[in-house]
């Protein structure tokens, strides 16, 4: 049997989830197929077992800054999530190299403060919310798209399932909500895409696809009854910057973006990796940073439903850029709203709420 919808929509992620709310609300029937077996994509926020947490970390995207993205902060408010500030109060550590000690510095009294914003409870708050606004049945998790057809009614999908069976599924539209990179190396299109289409999608990097982040979880926040922030720069690695990412119900937590590229940090393997980072966290933070509760890498270059091996090579912040991001043959069925598309935002949080908006818009639907 052959499922039908107005609308379907690629991808589970905060885009797609945006653009499936906007929809529904406006009275469209819209299916959301989604390859993982949960929703948010490079939205993510877990407890430190790494379950799905209402007040957790997030192996993702985390920070925002509400004052500059007016998208971000009305989804904010119309979903009634609160946003707490970056910790940011303490002094800063930076440790230049080996043989120096790192060095500690105050935040001069009138410096600025850190405009960085969180979600209260995560930025995983913000794709749950949205989730909670849709009909039952409306998001298939396990649903991944192997292949578009377009016919003369609308578009045909293969759909394969984690248990290797095939589902067939039919839409009049598509909003493919993920990053262009991934859709051109892993979705096959008949007829094939433009090769202009094709070019811009390959040549746009996924934003932070090839990063990876560090955790590490406390008893107590022991670096603020130092005086120290959390935040602290190195380049003594494997950590690079490092953040107090304390949950707003006081989950003490550091978290380090590694500076140590995709394919090193294979090859040094989690073990070994961890170890480093917690040996720096001890010459950054005191002999506590070394014993946390728990500790692990979130590493996205390993995320195949994120990350392509262009990715590894080629990274990046996608440039903002005008133009359409389909033309050719399906240019009258299909339209674009991962975060990359954003023509004012790429790559961000608020990127993928502006993409979703104008997807919704392309297809003659206000929010
Ligand atoms: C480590 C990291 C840190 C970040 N930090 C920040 C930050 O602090 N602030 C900020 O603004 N942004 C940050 N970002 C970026 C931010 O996470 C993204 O901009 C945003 O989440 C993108 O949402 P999206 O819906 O466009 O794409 P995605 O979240 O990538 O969603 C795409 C979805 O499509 C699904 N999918 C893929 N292929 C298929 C298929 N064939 N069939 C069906 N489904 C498929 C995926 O599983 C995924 O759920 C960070 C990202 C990472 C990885």
């Amino acid at each position: 049997m052959t499922l039908h919808t107005q609308v379907a929509i690629v991808g589970g992620g905060l885009a797609g989830l945006s653009a499936a709310r906007l929809l529904h609300r406006a009275g469209v029937s819209v299916l959301v197929l989604e390859a993982r077996d949960r929703i948010g994509g490079r939205i993510q926020t877990v407890d430190e077992q790494g379950r799905p947490a209402s007040d957790g970390f997030d192996l993702g995207a985390s920070w925002v800054w509400p004052e500059a993205q007016p998208a971000l902060a009305a989804l904010v408010a119309e979903l009634g999530l609160a946003l707490m500030p970056q910790h940011g109060e303490g002094d800063v550590v930076f440790h230049r190299m080996s043989r120096e000690a790192p060095q500690r510095f105050r935040r001069a009294g009138d410096a600025p403060a850190d405009p960085s914003m969180r979600v209260v409870g995560g930025t995983g708050a913000l794709v749950a919310a949205l989730a909670r606004d849709l009909p039952e049945g409306c998001v298939r998790l396990g649903a991944r798209v192997t292949a578009m057809t377009l016919g003369e009614d609308g578009v045909r999908f293969a759909v394969e399932h984690p248990d290797g069976t095939a589902e067939a599924v039919t839409a009049d539209r598509v909003i493919a909500a993920l990053p262009p990179r991934l859709l051109e190396a892993t979705v096959t299109f008949s007829p094939a895409l433009d090769e202009a289409t094709a070019r811009r999608w390959r040549d746009t990097p996924t934003w932070m696809a090839p990063h990876a982040k560090f955790f590490a979880v406390y008893d107590r926040p022991f670096w603020r009854e130092a005086g120290l922030s959390g935040t602290a720069q190195s380049l003594v690695g494997p950590l690079v910057e490092i953040h107090d990412a304390t949950t707003a119900s006081g989950q003490a937590a550091l978290l380090g973006f590694l500076g140590v590229g995709a394919g090193s940090r294979a090859a040094m393997g989690e073990a070994a990796l961890t170890e480093a980072c917690l040996g720096q966290l001890e010459r950054l933070f005191g002999e506590a940073a070394g014993h946390p509760r728990a500790a692990w890498i979130a590493d996205w270059a390993t995320e195949p439903l994120t990350t392509t091996a262009r990715d590894l090579g080629d990274g990046g912040h996608p440039a903002p850029a005008p133009g359409p991001w389909v033309e050719g043959p399906w240019a009258a069925r299909l339209t674009l709203a991962g975060s990359e598309t954003s023509p004012t935002d790429p790559g961000y949080v608020n990127g993928a709420i502006e993409a979703a908006q104008r997807a919704a818009d392309a297809l003659g639907i206000k929010g």
